[in-house]
């Protein structure tokens, strides 16, 4: 496996392999690694001839006062899991690499970048789809897998890639979870043993709502929130910041149960100091 840090070279090494007719695949990553972002590099093998993983801890993507300086990272660990998986080259930029100080240059998607993780997070996609368009253009992959966990991410990723005609086929990949039902992600280190006991709120909250969808009771949306709300209320820890219903591929708010036949819920909900989300993918038959 080999460890590239700086972009000139990576940009060196992928105009190789593409003339030697290699499909690159390519799972860009934040580090501090679990099972959720290695299925996600099975899956590029799957893909591709070549996997390239990058680790950066984006500094764009994160708010003034988030917690951009306290975000984990244990990059010898991160190595021997990828090494395992027998990645071919991992990526690991300095922000100085990516961010020179005459850095001027912000990619912005509309609309959909102003609502949910948007509303709470003003600055955050503009972020994401900054660093996926550098990185798309350092790696230049042919492939490209992200973790369905982070739902509005895909849906942001994949117009950027459709507007900017990026030559990209995007592989979108299911939430790997604990046990317990709590979706995997670097963020749950935060949680002390009585946080990580409460967080299961939100997937108890996903299955509550993906039950009484699928049982086809006359039960309104309003009514469904309402109920999630009280059972979250109960838990010591928890504070809600959203929980909404949107059609999957429009992203447009539900009011109603039977405008959609594909009803993605999206849950985000503070555990202590920590955010949390996750959500769920619900087909109408
Ligand atoms: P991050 O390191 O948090 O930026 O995540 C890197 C990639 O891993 C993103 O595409 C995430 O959606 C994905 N990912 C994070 N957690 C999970 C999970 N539990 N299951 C599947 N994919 C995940």
């Amino acid at each position: 496996m080999n460890i590239i840090k700086s972009s000139k070279e990576m940009q060196n090494i992928v105009t190789i392999l593409r003339e030697k007719a290699k499909k690159i695949a390519f799972v860009p990553t934040m580090g501090y690694l679990h099972e959720g972002h290695l299925s996600l590099v099975r899956k590029a093998k799957e893909y591709g001839d070549i996997v390239v993983v990058s680790i950066f801890v984006n500094p764009t993507q994160f708010g003034i006062n988030e917690d951009l300086n306290r975000y984990p990272k244990d990059f010898d660990k991160d190595c021997s899991l990828l090494a395992n998986e027998k990645v071919d080259y991992v990526f690991y930029p300095d922000a100085e690499d990516i961010y020179p100080k005459n850095y001027l240059t912000y990619i912005n998607v509309n609309k959909i970048t102003s609502i949910l993780e948007g509303k709470t997070r003003p600055t955050h996609f503009q972020g994401v789809t900054t660093i996926v368009a550098i990185l798309f253009n350092i790696v230049k992959p042919q492939y490209a897998v992200f973790g369905q966990k982070d739902a509005q991410q895909v849906a942001v990723i994949s117009k950027m890639v459709e507007d900017l005609k990026y030559e990209v086929e995007l592989i979108i990949s299911p939430t790997i979870r604990e046990k317990d039902g709590l979706a995997m992600s670097s963020r749950n280190t935060y949680l002390s043993v009585e946080e990580k006991k409460d967080s299961i709120i939100l997937y108890n909250t996903l299955k509550y709502l993906e039950s009484e969808i699928n049982s086809n009771k006359l039960i309104s949306i309003k009514e469904l929130i309402q109920n999630s709300i009280n059972k979250i209320n109960k838990v010591n820890t928890a504070k809600l910041d959203y929980l909404k219903l949107v059609d999957f591929n429009s992203f447009e708010e539900l009011t109603n149960l039977q405008d959609s036949n594909k009803i993605l819920i999206l849950i985000a909900c503070y555990i202590g100091k920590t955010r949390l989300i996750d959500n769920f993918i619900i087909n109408i038959d």
